[in-house]
């Protein structure tokens, strides 16, 4: 048995490919030449050389001596907030606009909710030249205006969804809407391992450096290649794709996924997808998704904007089904108390984001000798805001 993609593109049952007619070329083309373009020689060498001297990998495994001596494990954190942008978004960038140049594409769109994906996007478009349009519902861009001026900055335009209720949602629309309009000459990239096939994969395997890497690195810390426990947040379930990626059939390795539980799962303020959600197709995937009877989608949320997405990529929906991923939850206050503790404790602000990883700690039962690795996705320069008001008592 395996839990990597079968040749259909379905994760078991989670996945395929649900998507209106008129997307069926643009899908196609990417399907029929994904892989193959991604193990040419030229695009391995491009693609490896940007990682390491733009982005700036390998990114560290850091042994956290006072984290590891509170939790009473061995802790590691693999160091994505020290990318270039500050988060694992552009390892997955950098890869699809190498793809769409070999596809012949000038013209790149995106959708973001919180920035970051935009900003990774914009980032890769500036450094290779291409136009850029970014969708972000009014709302989005009315709470994220660092971000929105990032993008403006790197030379991409910003285009406002006035639809619905302005979020992630409606800009994810107005992107298929234009990519339906423009196939020849647009590629659409996507932030997170969702989407119609093959979208998961192909984000999954831009993300698989970051495992690729936690392989050799805990080898020489270690001894072993194998953790004993990898725990990452989950919105999308990108960065937690990467990190498990290359122990998906290493069942020794427990893999954790955690989830943003808002004000409290049953609160009606919640993002934890894979326990209030059910079985269904949203954005061209079949996924576990958070809907009403009716199939309407319910509007997610969490403190931190990253993880308020209201279903998991595939791959997420068949580990968590097939029970080789534990799911853990953890509200606004408890990411919020892990990331003082982080800070801390270790002198790292964490993305709102993955503090939420780090608020696992508390709810896992382990051994004393275990290792475990924690995917410190992305940095908190963003979430400063946010940390200031909630300063603990007294400061
Ligand atoms: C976007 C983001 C996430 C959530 O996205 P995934 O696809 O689930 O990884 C998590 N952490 C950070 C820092 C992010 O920017």
């Amino acid at each position: 048995m395996t839990f990597q993609i079968d040749k259909n593109g379905f994760y078991g049952e989670f996945g395929g490919a649900f998507v209106p007619e008129m997307l069926f070329g643009n899908v196609e083309e990417l399907q029929n030449r994904y892989l193959s373009i991604m193990e040419e020689a030229d695009f391995q060498k491009e693609f490896q050389a940007l990682l390491k001297d733009y982005v700036g990998r390998p990114s560290p495994l850091y042994f956290a001596k006072r984290l590891s001596k509170k939790y009473q494990a061995k802790i590691y954190l693999k160091r994505e907030d020290l990318n270039h942008t500050g988060a694992h978004k552009i390892n997955n960038t950098i890869g699809q606009i190498l793809l769409a140049m070999r596809l012949g594409k000038t013209r790149i769109i995106a959708e973001t909710g919180a920035g970051q994906h935009g900003v990774a996007t914009a980032t890769v478009c500036a450094l290779m030249g291409m136009e850029c349009i970014v969708y972000m519902g009014e709302v989005d861009i009315a709470r994220q205006a660092p971000n929105v001026s990032r993008m403006r900055m790197l030379g991409a335009k910003v285009v406002p969804a006035l639809s619905g209720s302005r979020t992630l949602k409606d800009a994810t629309n107005e992107a298929i809407r234009d990519w339906i309009a423009n196939p020849v000459n647009t590629h659409y990239i996507i932030g997170s391992v969702v989407g119609p096939h093959p979208y998961p994969d192909m984000v999954a395997r831009f993300q698989s450096v970051i495992s690729e890497e936690m392989k050799w690195q805990l080898k020489e810390q270690t001894g072993s290649e194998n953790p004993d426990m990898i725990i990452a947040c989950v919105g999308g379930g990108s960065n937690a794709a990467g990190a498990y990626y290359h122990y998906l059939d290493e069942t020794s390795t427990r893999l954790v996924a955690v989830e943003a539980a808002g004000l409290g799962i049953h609160s009606g303020h919640s993002a934890a997808t894979s326990v209030l959600g059910s079985k269904g197709i949203i954005h061209g995937q079949r996924t576990i998704l958070m809907q009403t009877d009716d199939g309407q989608i319910v509007e997610p949320y969490s403190i931190s904007a990253g993880l308020d997405y209201p279903g998991i990529g595939p791959m997420h929906a068949h580990l968590i089904d097939k029970g080789r991923a534990e799911v853990v939850n953890a509200t606004d206050q408890e990411a919020l108390d892990a990331a003082f503790e982080l800070t801390r404790l270790e002198g790292i602000i964490p993305a709102l984001e993955t503090a939420h990883a780090f608020a696992a700690l508390p709810k896992l039962k382990y051994n004393p000798r275990d290792v475990i690795v924690i995917n410190l996705s992305g940095r908190g320069d963003k979430d400063l805001a946010t940390y200031v008001k909630h300063l603990p008592d007294g400061e």
